[in-house]
């Protein structure tokens, strides 16, 4: 055990703090996956690097004045540069933005177009009419760009398909727009996007046809050090990885780091999608585990009951799991969706923490408990003997 927790506070330490922030396209992001993919080499797997384009999107901020005053905000995820002054307007529901006059202005998002992130454009997987509807009519409309007023740090529009630029201020600073309409507004936003590739990693251990994947993303949102989402289940993999050598399976596991869940375009995940083995028996993805204070969850899709029971055995031989209802964001929707008996691992208190710790400066190594981390590589080793053996028995 003790060398288990060594590996993974070496992993924890590389991805969390020598590499931090890794995002889709980034030099950390290269950085991070030349890091597993030479712990997997040398646990004995065979690596591929699945090479995809992406942006490499840089951010030096950006400035705001409304009327004479300085005011907070920051570039939104993926927003392209502007240096425009300009009359604003703020509009707060779809019927108002259907009406307004926007052309040439800055457009003051508020209320109720800024209550939930907007799916980008070419986002399929998922997204609401609503939402294609207000980025339709911004486009439509034409303002010089667009501020969003949000109530939590996640961005409204975070969209490198979306050729508006836009900035985002919190929603305390709302009066500062609302009591000076008929104003102008000086915006700069610092940004860049440049063209970039990136990779998924696939390893696997072993030469069998069938197959039991073990899944989790190494890019990050670009401003967090991703301790939670999802350095905690990379390491977890690369620890489980550690412990394969010597051993036989009647099937290959394969561990796959993808690249791009937390992009707006998820291209990694596109990317293994085009080409999904129909050799898969099992999937497990693992994402936003060891919170401290917190059970670890696991929750069943496309599966046999008798093949959940039969897991749900052999995990809950360990305390601190509970199985949980499936909820339906993350990569192990890749797998359900392809009819793929899906299995997902994530620390029961994570659902709270959205929109405040993850994807914030704050998912860092102080929400990890390195106990729990190391609880769960010897669970998932127990997962593979307990397909193992329904294996033998179908
Ligand atoms: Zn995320």
């Amino acid at each position: 055990m003790k060398g288990i927790m060594d590996s993974l506070q070496k992993h924890m330490e590389m991805l969390c703090g020598s590499v931090g922030a890794r995002p889709t396209g980034s030099a950390a992001n290269k950085a991070a996956v030349d890091y597993v993919a030479e712990v997997l080499r040398q646990s004995g797997l065979a690596v591929h690097r699945q090479e995809f384009d992406c942006m490499d999107w840089q951010n030096a901020g950006a400035m705001l004045m409304v009327g004479s005053r300085s005011v907070p905000a920051e570039a939104a995820e993926y927003s392209l540069p502007c240096d425009v002054e300009a009359e604003f307007l703020c509009v707060d529901t779809g019927e108002m933005l259907q009406s307004a006059a926007l052309d040439g202005k800055i457009a003051v998002l508020h209320g109720d177009l800024c209550k939930e992130p907007l799916m980008p454009k070419n986002f399929t997987f998922y997204n609401p009419e609503e939402h294609k509807r207000i980025i339709a009519l911004l486009e439509e409309k034409n303002p010089a760009a667009v501020i969003t007023v949000t109530p939590t740090k996640e961005h409204v529009i975070q969209d490198g398909d979306f050729h508006i630029p836009c900035a985002v201020v919190s929603e305390e600073l709302l009066d500062v727009f609302t009591n000076s309409a008929g104003e102008q507004a000086k915006l700069t936003i610092n940004t860049e996007r440049i063209d970039s590739k990136a990779h998924n990693v696939i390893a696997a251990y072993g030469d069998k046809k069938e197959k039991i994947c073990f899944s989790a993303h190494i890019d990050t949102k670009p401003a967090t050090p991703g301790a939670l989402d999802n350095a905690s289940g990379v390491s977890i993999l690369l620890a489980l990885a550690e412990t394969l050598s010597g051993k036989e399976y009647p099937f290959q596991i394969e561990i796959v780091l993808f690249n791009g869940e937390d992009y707006y375009s998820t291209p990694g995940e596109m990317t293994f999608m085009a080409s999904l083995s129909p050799d898969y028996i099992l999937a497990v993805n693992v994402d936003g585990i060891g919170l401290k204070n917190s059970d670890t969850s696991v929750s069943f899709y496309s599966c046999a009951p008798e093949m959940e029971d039969r897991i749900m055995q052999g995990v809950g031989q360990q305390g601190g799991i509970t199985r949980i209802e499936p909820w339906p964001m993350g990569d192990h929707m890749l797998f359900a969706a392809g009819g793929i008996p899906t299995v997902a691992v994530t620390a029961a208190n994570i659902f709270g923490l959205m929109g405040s710790v993850i994807h914030s400066a704050d998912d860092n190594m102080d929400q990890i408990d390195m106990s729990v981390l190391a609880d769960t590589v010897p669970c998932l080793a127990s997962l593979i003997d307990t397909i193992g053996n329904w294996k033998a028995e179908h």
